[in-house]
């Protein structure tokens, strides 16, 4: 489970405070280094690490007392705050056009996650009474069309395809027009991804997103990458401004340092969290019931 070693690592730390009547500034001290390997631990960036321990700090030995709240209680919450703080406050929402259809552009790098998101997004929204359309643009990983024809039919969703041998830029196009006349208002396209990010890839992905202009760019990241999937989303986010990013393979990530580094780094936030294989494991990602979950 995502969070496992921080969580009761910052259980045993706030626990300990807890025992205490009055908290010292030497208290909150030692309860801070020990937050602070925690989530170094967890593999949190080292600089958002810093600057959370330093907020946290400030808060908690400048707090006036508060009604009710014991100190160790008060520190809890500012820990929590913060640390919802840290993941985008709040759920952060799909661009939906203002006049139908909208279009999705999903990207990431090769076994992120990106063509199972693309059909699990998809039946998220058909269930709330979307009529979504799956655009097949990955002609370059084998058997990724394919892929996304099974995902579309196990969920009841069309999947648009040209086959391998088009551009993907007019397949993007063509899939377009074809949601457009079949009356389908949520348009996801499934964008190819390479195993490492080069210019190629990136060039493709500047011209779907300036032909197709999409409401919104999502990148897909893998969570068990850990440091690594907050810079692929940095290089991402610089060629492509994207959106949101939908975290995959929360389910088997027991540390949890990319879901806490990537808002803070890139500015922007997680939209979705993969939490399994199945095609209806994906959940809007709430910071507060993550941060919640982590206090306990
Ligand atoms: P793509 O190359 O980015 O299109 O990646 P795929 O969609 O083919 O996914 C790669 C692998 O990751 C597949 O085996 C998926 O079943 C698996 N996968 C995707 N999302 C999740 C998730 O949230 N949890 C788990 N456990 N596996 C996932």
């Amino acid at each position: 489970m995502v969070f496992e070693g921080l969580a009761s690592k910052l259980q045993d730390t706030l626990d300990k405070l807890k025992s205490k009547g009055r908290l010292t500034e030497k208290d909150v001290d030692t309860a801070m280094r020990e937050v602070k390997m925690a989530l170094l631990e967890a593999d949190v960036n080292f600089r958002v690490v810093k600057d959370f321990i330093k907020k946290v700090k400030e808060r908690a030995i400048g707090q006036d007392v508060m009604g009710s709240l014991t100190p160790a209680q008060q520190v809890i919450k500012i820990v929590n705050e913060e640390l919802t703080e840290l993941m985008g406050k709040e759920e952060s929402k799909i661009n939906f056009a203002s006049s139908p259809p909208t279009v999705i552009m999903m990207c990431g790098l090769q076994g992120a996650g990106k063509t199972t998101t693309s059909g699990k997004l998809g039946g998220l929204f058909k269930k709330k009474g979307k009529r979504p359309l799956l655009v097949a643009c990955d002609v370059y990983r084998p058997a990724a069309i394919k892929q996304l024809e099974v995902v579309g039919e196990k969920l009841d969703i069309p999947v648009f395809s040209m086959g391998d041998k088009v551009d993907p830029v007019n397949i993007a196009k063509a899939g377009v027009e074809h949601g457009k006349k079949n009356g389908n208002d949520l348009i996801i396209i499934d964008t190819a991804g390479r195993l490492h990010i080069d210019d190629e890839l990136m060039d493709e992905l500047g011209n779907i997103k300036s032909e197709v202009q999409p409401q919104e760019i999502l990148l897909v990241v893998d969570s068990m990458t850990g440091q690594d999937a907050v810079s692929v989303a940095e290089t991402f986010d610089e060629k492509l401004d994207v959106n949101g990013v939908v975290l995959t393979k929360l389910d088997g990530d027991a540390r949890g340092g990319a879901a806490l580094s990537i808002k803070a780094v890139t500015g922007k936030p997680i939209k979705f969290i993969g939490m399994g294989e199945k095609l209806d494991q994906l959940e809007v990602f709430y910071p507060e019931r993550m941060s919640s979950r982590i206090l306990g």
